[in-house]
């Protein structure tokens, strides 16, 4: 048989270059997170199978279709399909909801879904994401909208429509799902086998199906908002008279109903047309009973994650740029392997100054040193033979202008450097 060591469908390497495109959006999501007072968290890459089941919900496409699950000492386990659960349990299990409320995480973590893998779908994808709990007032709906919004926007990406909705409590949703259950009752036929069984447990699932049939049926099915109770109302109101006045447009969408079960009230989707199907960049919402069914107080939460893939694929096709590698500051030639301690020792004090410095590990002549310096783009060379280090100065080159200046090899050759190097970089735009 032939040997399999090739990556797993729907996953992917990034290598090269593209890192710089994640440390943009990561960089650009933490700093705007910590402006809005949350803070990171870092929990399991798998938690308890029973967790999701119970959060996400039974009758959902993740938990039924999608999820990777183990049984491993005769306890089953799931890799975490989404963060909102595991944020949560590790709120609750480390006793954060006893202290001052709200609390507000937010966290970069892979995430893992078996989808048919196609461009802005992934098996293995990545989220950013804030959970924020004891907050009832839709000023915080607002407020982690606007993050949603500042984030997006400070990435440099355009044309996205915010889309928000109202699903309702469970109070409302009553009444809700019988109308749903009258609507479907003589269409039964048509659904497909999953929804066929979600009819009586949970016919809000049928919303959310991608099956072209069952979507087309689903279509005209009657909405939520036409249920909302007095509270859900007028919160939704709030919501948006507070959007109005930070300036963000939006539009009301009825038929947005998110895919995971937890979700009551507010939810919210960021969608753009650029990256074809799979254009929502982001999707949240509020999710009030949660915290109780894991086993907390009643406590009101919220929050939304954003899929980094299809942030970094806008990005792209939109043409924004991404934080640009500072690269290698200085390549050290060693003439003959007598200078490698020297050039290593250079290249010690050099880099204590945060810049970038290489020296040549692998036995080139020095013509081929030079072309790879060139190769990494490196800003100064410094060529080391027997006159530089007996004579202990050596010449400067900026590989840019070609010029050069001796420097002296002892203790005052960081400074130096560093008043060229960084006169070199910011100079011109100082001036
Ligand atoms: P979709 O409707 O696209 O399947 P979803 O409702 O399943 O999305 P959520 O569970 O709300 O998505 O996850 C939040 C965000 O994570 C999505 O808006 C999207 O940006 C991203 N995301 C979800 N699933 C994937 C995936 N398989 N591959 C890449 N990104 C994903
Ligand atoms: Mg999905």
């Amino acid at each position: 048989m032939a040997l399999n060591i090739k990556r797993p469908n729907g996953t992917e390497d990034i290598t090269g270059k593209n890192i710089r495109k994640w440390h943009t959006v990561e960089r650009t999501a933490r700093d705007a997170a910590a402006e809005f007072g949350f803070h990171e968290i870092r929990i399991p890459t798998f938690e308890n199978t029973e967790l999701f089941q119970r959060s996400v919900g039974e009758t959902t496409d993740v938990v039924q279709k999608e999820m990777y699950s183990v049984i491993a000492k005769e306890t089953k386990f799931t890799l975490r399909p989404e963060g909102t659960a595991g944020t949560i349990r590790a709120m609750l299990q480390n006793g954060m909801l006893n202290e001052a409320l709200p609390q507000k995480a937010f966290y970069i973590l892979s995430c893992f879904r078996h989808e048919r893998p196609q461009a802005g779908r992934l098996r293995e994808f990545h989220q950013f994401g804030v959970e924020m709990a004891g907050s009832k007032l839709p000023s915080a709906d607002a407020d982690v909208i606007l993050l949603a919004h500042t984030i997006i926007s400070q990435l440099g990406i355009k044309n996205v429509e915010l889309k928000i909705n109202s699903i309702g409590c469970p109070k409302c949703r009553a009444e809700y799902h019988k109308a749903l259950k009258a609507y479907f009752e003589d269409k039964k036929d048509q659904l497909c086998d999953t929804c066929l069984s979600r009819l009586e447990k949970n016919p809000m699932r049928i919303l959310d199906c991608k099956s072209p049939i069952c979507s087309e049926i689903a279509k005209d099915a009657p909405v939520i908002l036409d249920f909302l109770c007095e509270e859900c109302s007028d919160h939704f109101q709030k919501l948006q008279s507070y959007l109005t006045n930070l300036d963000l447009s939006f539009t009301v969408d009825p038929k947005i109903v998110r895919g995971l079960d937890y979700y009551t009230k507010t939810v919210f989707e960021f969608v753009t047309t650029d990256i074809g199907a799979q254009g929502t960049i982001c999707g949240g919402g509020r999710y009030d009973g949660l915290i109780k069914q894991l086993g907390g107080q009643d406590t009101p939460a919220l929050g939304f994650a954003m899929g980094l893939e299809r942030l970094i694929l806008t990005m792209e096709n939109q043409g924004v740029e991404f934080d640009e590698d500072l690269g290698c500051s200085l390549y050290i030639a060693p003439m003959d392997e007598s200078a490698v301690p020297t050039a290593m020792k250079i290249a010690k004090e050099i880099r204590s100054g945060g810049f970038n410095v290489e020296f040549d590990t692998v036995g080139r002549g020095l013509k081929a040193q030079m072309k790879y310096s060139d190769k990494i783009g490196a800003a100064f060379t410094i060529v080391l033979g027997d006159n530089e280090i007996s004579s202990g100065t050596a010449k400067l080159k900026n590989m840019k202008t070609g010029e050069q200046i001796d420097i002296k090899l002892d203790d005052t050759l960081l400074n130096t450097f560093s008043s060229i190097a960084l006169d070199d970089m910011f100079g011109g735009v100082l001036e």
